[in-house]
């Protein structure tokens, strides 16, 4: 089957956790992704915990994609960073707004990833290829849908090359999405697809980022409670069915939010038969 693969990493806090991610690598790197991407939290010491975790799955062999968020920052030091990741041989960048923590003023260079986008082409011209954020289900500080829709496009044309969901468990609203854009963008959507493990984290992290949990899933991962088998094997269920509609409606990959662990991720992948 043609479709591409790739993963999504945190860099690791402590250094068991880096020894885990480097195992979890090497077991999700068996199924050929296209790229492992490593995220950028704001503030301080994850800056280079990115650029390290990088390198490391670079070492490993495999082609790795720092995310970048600008929110906050000045020129000077995006311009730092590109060109770290460029003397590192790095070719693609997530790039991406990002938040900053609640009560602090933005005091930085950039308002939108778009803004980012445009300077990197600027700063490296084509050198990177360049991924964005998607939301099917609308951004939660967006002015409305159409105008969260009408930011993706206007991101796409300052220069990105591909884009990725925000995850979702309605693959109606990622086909609306899409329908709504295809005609103006034209590049692949890739769906971020976010393996279901545990309700408290995952409610918590839907809560934080807008996405939905439909009622009827939600209802019941409530109801496992500490059933952490019966969990698993529903998420396990609903994502590999999710997964199963997007590739009929010819998705031409998948981005799978990994939270640093291979096996639920390897699960739904064995289930769809990659
Ligand atoms: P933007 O595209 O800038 O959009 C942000 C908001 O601004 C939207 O509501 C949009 O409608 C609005 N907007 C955009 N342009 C305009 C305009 N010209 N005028 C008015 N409104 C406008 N966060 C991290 O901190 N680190 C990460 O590593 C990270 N990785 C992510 C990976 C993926 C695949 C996804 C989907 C999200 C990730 N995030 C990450 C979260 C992301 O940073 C947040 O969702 C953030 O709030 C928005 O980022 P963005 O790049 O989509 O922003």
């Amino acid at each position: 089957m043609n479709m591409n693969i790739s993963f999504e990493f945190f860099p690791a806090k402590t250094e068991e956790g880096a020894a885990k991610l480097q195992t979890t690598c090497t077991q999700l790197a068996e199924r050929n992704p296209e790229f492992f991407s490593v995220t950028f939290g704001a503030g301080g010491t994850t800056q280079d915990g990115t650029l390290n975790t990088v390198l490391g799955i670079q070492r490993m062999g495999h082609e790795a994609a720092p995310h970048l968020s600008c929110v906050g920052a000045s020129r000077e030091k995006i311009r730092g960073l590109l060109n770290t990741y460029r003397d590192n041989g790095i070719k693609r960048i997530v790039a991406l707004r990002g938040d900053l923590p609640s009560g602090t003023m933005g005091t930085g260079d950039f308002r939108y990833a778009s803004e980012l986008v445009e300077f990197i082409r600027a700063e490296t011209g084509e050198h990177f290829f360049i991924e964005v954020a998607a939301y099917p289900e609308t951004h939660p500080q967006a002015k409305s849908p159409a105008a969260d829709v009408e930011a993706f496009v206007h991101k796409v044309k300052c220069g990105a090359n591909s884009a990725i969901t925000q995850y979702f468990y309605n693959p109606d609203a990622f086909l609306y999405f899409r329908d709504q854009v295809q005609n103006r963008v034209n590049i692949p959507l890739i769906p971020g697809i976010m393996p279901i493990t545990n309700y408290s984290q995952l409610a918590r992290f839907s809560d934080a980022c807008g996405a939905e949990i439909p009622r009827w899933i939600r209802n019941r991962l409530q109801h496992f409670g500490d059933d952490r088998e019966a969990i698993r094997s529903f998420g396990l269920e609903v994502v590999t069915t999710l997964c199963e509609n997007l590739i009929r409606e010819g998705v031409s990959g998948l981005h799978f939010y990994t939270m640093n662990n291979a096996q639920p991720t390897l699960s739904i992948l064995d289930a769809l038969g990659y």
